[in-house]
């Protein structure tokens, strides 16, 4: 048998264009491994349906897919306009009204949610609206009205996000309605939360513990989308599951040109300390519209690839796009494609870091040994998925297959880069021999390794215990899958 597997992680957002169960069933089926649920549009009964929808498939379809729930931020954006969208022109006078309760706006003027933002910009500074379709040079600040010089003109409408070029609005990470969502994902029991326009370390924490509070499990995203978090990278990554790269905001508040340098710093970072990231905004962005990407489109998810992401994410392509199904399919296509060309590099392990823990220094003992000797794969008994976790920070070309009896460690694994998680219910005797060999047997089942293939193999001495991984085996696959001692390396080999 020869699966194809894919190394490389995908993550679509719902919804109204996945809505329809039988397109939303063909989205999944093409090879989606996370879902996310945008919690900047829709209300929570929308979410807990969604959520609700992909359960129920996945049951049916005897996979696991991960939800992951996206907190709106505190973004800033403009109120309304009295009388639907606008123009504006280079040059003309446009006012930002930060009073309370301002008026609806007109050609003119409109008002601001952010009341703040007189104290925070000065006369020189360049504000974006709408993603940087429109652009404005601030002339000066009067009482509660920030002044402006539009800069490039274009059309504006209700509630689109305002920007600084730059960056640095001082706006707190949680808003009251991310505090509300948090715990309607502790609610929908997600597996990730991603928390949006972090700043620093004490965001992610504080997003952790109302998460907590609210008994939720989930593992916390952290988006990196803010100029001023690039500052605070380390601090942020270290206390974060994962990061975001946030390609959307991060784009308007640092400039499109420092983007491509951005994503490689942050994949490269991310994974030296040990955690996941995905990458993430308009990879195929034609693909709202058309059957197809675009070359450029095809490049950008394979370079992501290349960079050494966990994860490729598909927004509006899937949440609204004609052709959500067809989305999927193309990024699986793409990143396949890339992973045959990846050739690992030092630069992107952890290799280099201090050894805190014995699960990690196992995994990293495994690593050393996947490249020396030819082996089909490497198995970890993880119940956690930390083992996991250590492991999949290793880029290498050996695919590691992950057995856990706990269904939240199996989903979370669902981000990791090089990890196939496999559903493992064997009785647990806390026989570790029993136990290599029922795990050995299941992926003899499943087709994933096949009589005279090499594994390494990691677990603990207490099966079943959290965190234990203290041992590493090297064995060859015997007739009727079970495990066999391996003793020259040279004669075993194909
Ligand atoms: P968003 O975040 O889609 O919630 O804005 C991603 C980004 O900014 O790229
Ligand atoms: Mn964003």
């Amino acid at each position: 048998m020869n699966i194809t597997l894919r190394r490389t992680k995908i993550v679509a957002t719902l919804g109204p264009a996945t809505d329809d169960p039988e397109l939303l069933a063909r989205t999944l089926a093409a090879g989606v491994d996370v879902v996310r649920l945008n919690l900047s549009h829709g209300v929570a009964d929308d979410h807990r349906r969604r959520a609700r929808a992909v359960r129920q498939w996945a049951e049916s379809a005897g996979h696991e897919i991960a939800l992951l729930a996206d907190l709106q931020g505190p973004k800033i954006r403009i109120e309304r306009f009295a009388n639907g969208p606008i123009q504006v022109l280079e040059d003309q006078p446009f006012t930002l009204d930060c009073q309370a309760g301002a008026a609806p706006g007109d050609e003119t003027r409109v008002g601001v949610s952010y009341h703040a933002l007189p104290e925070d910009v000065k006369a020189g500074d360049v504000l974006l609206l709408d993603d940087g379709m429109v652009a404005m040079d601030v002339v000066e600040v009067v009482g509660r009205e920030v002044r402006c010089r539009v800069k490039t003109g274009g059309t504006l409408s209700d509630r689109k996000g305002l920007n600084r070029l730059g960056g640095g609005l001082s706006v707190a990470a949680l808003s009251a309605k991310d505090r509300a969502d948090i715990r309607l994902a502790a609610e929908m029991r997600v597996d990730f939360l991603a928390v949006s326009f972090v700043h620093d370390a004490a965001d992610v924490e504080e997003a952790r513990r109302l998460l907590r509070e609210a008994g939720g499990q989930a593992w916390l995203v952290s988006k990196i989308e803010r100029a001023d978090a690039i500052g605070n990278l380390e601090a942020i990554i270290d206390a974060s599951d994962a990061v975001m790269v946030a390609r959307g905001d991060l784009g308007v508040e640092i400039g499109d040109a420092e983007l491509p340098g951005l994503q490689k710093k942050i994949i490269r970072e991310a994974v030296r300390r040990n955690r996941a990231v995905i990458t993430a905004t308009q990879m195929l962005q034609s693909m709202v519209t058309a059957p197809i990407p675009t070359r450029a489109e095809v490049l950008d998810v394979a370079n992501a690839v290349i960079d050494g992401t966990d994860a490729v994410m598909l927004s509006q392509e899937t949440a609204a796009g004609a052709h959500p199904d067809l989305a999927v399919a193309a990024m699986q296509r793409i990143c396949q494609g890339a992973e045959r060309q990846f050739e690992p590099h030092e630069d992107q392990s952890p290799g280099a870091h201090r050894l805190d823990r014995t699960d990690q220094a196992i995994a990293h003992a495994a690593m050393l040994l996947a490249d020396r000797i030819k082996v089909r794969a490497i198995v970890a008994l993880t119940e956690s998925g930390a083992t996991a976790q250590w492991l999949s920070r290793y880029r290498s070309s050996v695919p590691i297959y992950a057995l856990s009896t706990t269904a939240l460690a199996r989903r979370r694994m669902r981000l990791l880069r090089d990890v196939l998680s496999v559903s493992f219910s064997e009785e647990v005797d806390y026989d570790a021999g029993q136990t290599v060999r029922a795990a050995v047997q299941r992926l003899f089942g499943l087709g994933l390794v096949e009589e005279g293939d090499r594994l390494l193999l990691t677990h603990g001495d207490q099966i079943g215990s959290l965190g234990g991984t203290n041992t590493l085996k090297l064995l060859s696959v015997g007739p009727n899958g079970d495990p066999k001692i391996l003793r020259a390396l040279d004669q075993e080999a194909e």
